[in-house]
């Protein structure tokens, strides 16, 4: 295993579960890849690597800035230097989602990661389609009112080379599907939860612990997708109540339990949608 090749003195907050993601990337990779990152939040700590870098904000972060270095290394017969490409919940899902959907579609040789913190927490924690539904933002104090967009699977049915959901709460399943992405050609895609105490309102020292709910309760299922066929890569024996997950965030605070039982309803729809998808070609 490589060691930690970030600098010290990143900008990141204390318990950051983007800065984490990025730690075990980094084991993952080493030094010799190329980035390219736009307006992520937890991208702050990829300022702090010996690394070349390339940031390119929203209008042009979703990808296309990776497909420049992607096709400058083409021409130049360079291919063999991997090209990570990191964006923001919002900027992917929102911002650059025209720019995302086209790379995959043109499976360019690139891996994006998609640090989703579920708001726009680099600018002061404003609602992102990748918000929960129910959780308090700047731009949603009473509680975001629409469902959390489905990227990971929106960017499967682009038929990728590769898409996989990592928690950083699962190193050995996270870094696992690092290395294999590491390993492929064309467009590969992964979506990182990244707990953000600054913007959920919770304790820093439980984010590995949340990263490991959102995974046990079945709101962020680990699982991977090649050749259209979605493979789960962890399933939890017994899947605890979305309760024990929401209670630790002041971002739910607000919730009665009405609205608590009608978070878990959307899971358990949502748990038995990808179970039927892995079980035939989507
Ligand atoms: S605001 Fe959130 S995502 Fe941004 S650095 Fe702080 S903890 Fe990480």
């Amino acid at each position: 295993m490589m060691k930690d090749i970030r600098l010290k003195g990143n900008k990141t907050c204390g318990g950051c579960g983007g800065s984490l993601a990025e730690k075990l990337i980094f084991e993952v990779t080493g030094p010799n890849v190329i980035i390219h990152g736009s307006g992520v939040c937890a991208g702050y700590s990829t300022t702090m690597l010996p690394i070349p870098k390339m940031t390119l904000h929203f209008s042009g972060g979703g990808g296309a800035g990776g497909a420049g270095i992607a096709a400058a290394l083409k021409a130049t017969g360079r291919e063999d230097i991997p090209v990570l490409a990191f964006g923001g919940d919002g900027s992917v899902s929102d911002i650059s989602f025209a720019q995302v959907s086209a790379c995959a579609q043109r499976n360019d040789n690139m891996i994006f990661f998609c640090m989703d913190n579920e708001a726009y927490m680099n600018t002061g924690n404003q609602k992102s389609t990748l918000t929960p539904w129910g959780a308090a933002t700047t731009t949603s104090p009473a509680g975001h009112v629409e469902w959390k967009k489905d990227l990971p699977m929106i960017m499967a049915m682009h038929r990728p080379a590769y898409v996989a959901t990592v928690s950083p709460a699962f190193p050995q399943d996270f870094k696992a599907k690092v290395k294999k992405a590491l390993g492929m050609k064309g467009y590969r895609y992964i979506h990182v939860l990244a707990p953000c105490p600054t913007g959920w309102g919770s304790d820093p020292a439980k984010s590995v612990g949340l990263a490991r709910d959102a995974v046990r309760t079945g709101l962020f299922p680990l699982y991977e997708v090649e050749n259209g066929k979605l493979k789960f890569t962890y399933e939890p024996k017994e899947r605890i109540p979305i309760k024990e997950y929401t209670s630790l965030q002041r971002r739910f605070r607000h919730l009665d339990d009405s609205e608590i039982d009608k978070l878990q309803e959307q899971i358990e729809e949502r748990w038995t949608s990808l179970v039927s998808k892995s079980q035939a070609k989507i």
